[in-house]
């Protein structure tokens, strides 16, 4: 994700102001630590602090559209996820309106093995990048008569131009060689069949890229068979939701990988699989790597790329070899253990660089 700090609008005598959502489940825990670390780290951003979850739902939609006016005026969020019941079918994900009305089109994680975290593979490197806003999330669903429901999956050639031209100018600004697009079109010969062609079409432009693709299913099979094979995957939003966990769970699971949605004005920063990790609440036994992960994301996008690198190697030090693992990843430790190690590590840094 280039730098977007030249026009970031919430920035003011060098420090930048950004939304912070921490959602449900451990996602309050989780926004303590990342506030404390940047205090520590000197980082010169403010979080301008909203309630966005699901206790306050009865309150009506107020909370969602202020936090959408929060990032509209501050560019940038981190957010935690917010919990959606699915029995309710009036009740619409609100994580998912957020990414619609501020145009979240891109979902963008990075999934690669970290030494010493246990794996089933080793050298997996993989860009998910991930269309964020229609197909089968469209929201089009309706019973015809009793017993017959339609549940529409609409793709526009517009948006799958826009989310291919992302994904080749991300290969070319990070070095990647290669694009692979998966999709069904196979079976869904329209809709999937223009997204394979407007890939293919869009390839056209990138010559310095390569481009092929893999039927999902395929994909899938692949994945976890020989994940090594992948550079950059390029997937319409419910394949590219169910690809990108596989790929998380290949390198360690939700507590790991972060994720950023984004589109042309604003950015969200997230964990990778979008779990509220409700059942860890208060029990100080939550991976806090793939949030803290999400935060350091954010850093190098407003440009605060020396504060991200600290954090970021303070995160992987303790990892690798300090190896503070918690129960998620086959170790013994706590959240607060890692906490701890990262901040000593920090604190070291800074000391070095007094
Ligand atoms: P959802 O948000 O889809 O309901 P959960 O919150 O239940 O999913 O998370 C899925 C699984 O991942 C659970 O077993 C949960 O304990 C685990 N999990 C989620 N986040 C973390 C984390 N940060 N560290 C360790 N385990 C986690
Ligand atoms: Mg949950």
């Amino acid at each position: 994700i280039t730098p977007a700090a030249q026009k970031m609008p919430g920035r003011y005598g060098g420090r930048h102001t950004v939304t912070a959502l921490a959602g449900d489940g451990i996602g309050p825990e989780m926004m303590e630590h990342v506030k404390g670390i940047f205090a520590l780290a000197h980082v010169p951003v403010d979080f301008e602090e909203l309630n966005l979850n699901s206790s306050n739902i009865k309150q009506g939609e107020n909370d969602l559209q202020e936090a959408i006016t929060s990032i509209q005026r501050n560019g940038v969020a981190l957010k935690g996820n917010v919990e959606t019941k699915f029995d309710d079918p009036a009740f619409k994900s609100r994580n998912m309106e957020l990414r619609k009305q501020l145009d979240l089109r891109a979902n963008v994680l990075h999934c690669s093995t970290v030494p010493t975290v246990p794996s089933r593979h080793t050298g997996i490197n993989i860009i998910m990048i991930r269309e964020n806003t229609e197909g089968e999330y469209s929201g089009q669903e309706h019973t015809c008569v009793p017993g017959v429901v339609e549940s529409l999956k609409i793709v526009t050639r517009e948006r799958i131009e826009w989310i291919s031209h992302f994904a080749f100018d991300y290969a070319l600004r990070h070095g990647r060689k290669k694009i692979t697009a998966v999709h069904k079109a196979n079976i869904q010969k329209l809709g999937d069949g223009l997204f394979l062609k407007v890939v293919n079409d869009v390839s056209k432009l990138y010559p310095q890229i390569k481009c092929d693709s893999m039927i999902v299913d395929n994909a899938s099979m692949q994945l976890v068979a020989k994940p090594q094979q992948f550079d950059i995957m390029l997937m319409p939003n419910l394949y590219g939701n169910i690809i990108s966990n596989i790929a998380c769970g290949l390198v360690g699971g939700p507590g790991l990988v972060s994720g950023v949605n984004i589109g042309n004005d604003y950015a969200v920063f997230e964990t990778g699989t979008r779990n509220t990790g409700s059942s860890l609440i208060g029990k100080d036994i939550a991976n806090p790597t793939s949030f803290l992960r999400a935060s350091v994301d954010m850093l190098k996008y407003l440009g605060l790329s020396e504060h991200a690198d600290m954090i970021s190697d303070a995160i992987f030090r303790t990892l690798t070899e300090r190896m503070v693992h918690t129960p998620d990843i086959g170790g013994k430790h706590k959240t607060s253990d890692m906490i701890r190690s990262v901040r000593d590590y920090l604190q070291e840094e800074m000391d070095l660089r007094k």
